[in-house]
């Protein structure tokens, strides 16, 4: 199985003070979670490159929460992926679902910012997930296949690429799939991975299961088959909380 990663997408939260809160990560992520799972921390782009310098040396990896698809130009207020590899990102998310909803960002954009992510180096996270609306029309499984056929890019690999699952309607919201629920979609993942990037590849990659991830409810999650980790939000904000999830593995 891939090896577990925890990561923590912080949305618009944190100021510089809330290095204390990772510094407290940093403690608590002992030899023994080490040997088990990954974490890493997406804080905002303005902590990126004084989280990326605190994480030298802890094994806490640092990430972002979006990236442009161009290297560089007029584009007043965006940032490249180019730019957070230079502040020491090692990974960034694209196509979370906030970003598909407000900046209304379709599965071609999020495909090419991944391949940004990746000619820059950067791990991508490629976020899907269907609303409660689709759940309820029974389309589940077609949404999720069809962003993943259009979210991934050429060139992706176990070494690059993370996918996120994250049924939108249980973000931020407290619901959360049953366990097999969530399985039926990881499998389903899974199988078309295999299918775009062949299976020894498709095997390594890890999927994340993201929404509403507690302490409380990490250890039943993360021990649903294909599941290998956990995007979490509002609890990976608190290092008692977000080291909580990790202890479930
Ligand atoms: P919550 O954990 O706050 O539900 O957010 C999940 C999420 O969107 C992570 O990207």
């Amino acid at each position: 199985f891939p090896r577990p990663l925890v990561a923590g997408n912080w949305k618009m939260n944190g100021l510089r003070a809330s290095h204390e809160e990772l510094i407290k990560m940093q403690k608590g992520y002992s030899a023994e979670l080490k040997g088990k799972v990954d974490l890493l921390i997406c804080p905002p782009a303005t902590l990126v490159h004084a989280f990326a310098h605190a994480n030298l040396g802890s094994r806490i990896g640092t990430g972002a929460q979006d990236c442009h698809a161009q290297q560089s130009g007029a584009y007043t207020g965006e940032i490249s992926a180019e730019m957070l590899a230079d502040c020491g990102a090692s990974y960034v998310i694209v196509g979370h679902s906030e970003r598909r909803q407000y900046q209304k960002e379709k599965d071609a954009d999020v495909a090419e910012k991944a391949t940004a992510a990746h000619q820059n180096g950067l791990i991508a996270i490629v976020c899907v997930g269907e609303t409660q609306q689709e759940r309820e029309a029974g389309r589940t499984l077609a949404v999720v296949r069809k962003q993943l056929k259009g979210s991934i890019p050429a060139g992706s690999s176990a070494d690059n690429l993370v996918v996120a699952y994250e049924p939108v309607w249980a973000i931020g919201t407290g619901l959360t799939p049953t366990a097999k629920d969530v399985e039926e979609v990881h499998a389903l993942i899974r199988s078309d991975l295999r299918r775009i990037l062949g299976k020894v590849e498709a095997d390594k990659v890890r999927i994340l299961y993201g929404g509403s991830v507690k302490p409380s409810n990490a250890k039943e999650l993360m021990s649903v088959p294909n599941v290998n980790g956990a995007l979490v939000g509002g609890a990976s904000l608190k290092a008692d909380d977000f080291l909580g999830i990790a202890t479930a593995y």
